[in-house]
């Protein structure tokens, strides 16, 4: 039985430090140019040709490879928010571009970040951040929250309040990895914070 999770649809181009589509791949390309996009993986892929379709598969003298397997919406969602940013890190890779309504419609922010660090299950005080950034000394840069079944509630809002933190939806992460839609922003960039402090008021 084919197991799916060999099928990988996207890849990392070493040669040029982007993303790849299986599709857009040379077929020809030396084993070390295409690797897994996957951070606990990383592993060499290649490109494979079956029935007109395009896709990466890991090479079989690789060993086994240590994916997430999740089935978990959440859990997934907040594995591919730390590829984004671990693959930044570790290859060069553009920075997942943040999008956000505004007064003036919707923007797209980069962020511009380095040396940072980042974490799943972040401990602050009594709560658990879905994933933080940090800077080298442990101190948040930026919260992420994960929305899948709950919202951040009041009460968790207020124990983070000192810190800029954003909830984007488990369901858009996974449709769209590189524009990560926030829907709840709070101190980030604070120029915005108003507008979302009157939105909230319209609600
Ligand atoms: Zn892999």
């Amino acid at each position: 039985m084919q197991n799916k999770f060999l099928t990988i649809p996207e890849a990392i181009d070493l040669e040029h430090n982007t993303y790849i589509k299986a599709h857009e791949a040379d077929p020809h390309a030396p084993k070390g140019r295409y690797i897994c996009r996957d951070t606990r993986c990383n592993k060499p892929v290649k490109r494979i040709l079956r029935d007109k379709t395009c896709f990466f598969r890991h090479y079989p003298d690789e060993g086994s490879v240590s994916h997430s397997k999740s089935q978990e919406l959440h859990t997934r969602a907040i594995h591919e928010i730390c590829n984004q940013f671990e693959n930044v890190k570790k290859y060069g890779l553009t920075m997942p571009t943040f999008q956000l309504n505004t007064k003036q419609g919707i923007k797209e922010i980069v962020p511009f970040l380095s040396n940072f660090i980042i974490k799943t299950e972040w401990p602050l005080g009594k709560r658990f951040i879905d994933v933080a950034i940090l800077d080298s000394y442990n101190n948040p840069i930026l919260l992420i929250e994960v929305l899948h079944t709950h919202k951040v509630c009041q009460e968790k809002a207020a124990d983070i309040d000192q810190y800029p933190w954003i909830e984007i939806k488990a369901k858009s992460i996974l449709s769209n990895q590189r524009v990560l839609k926030i829907e709840r922003h709070h101190r980030f960039p604070q120029e915005y914070d108003d507008f979302f402090q009157l939105d909230l008021l319209l609600h």
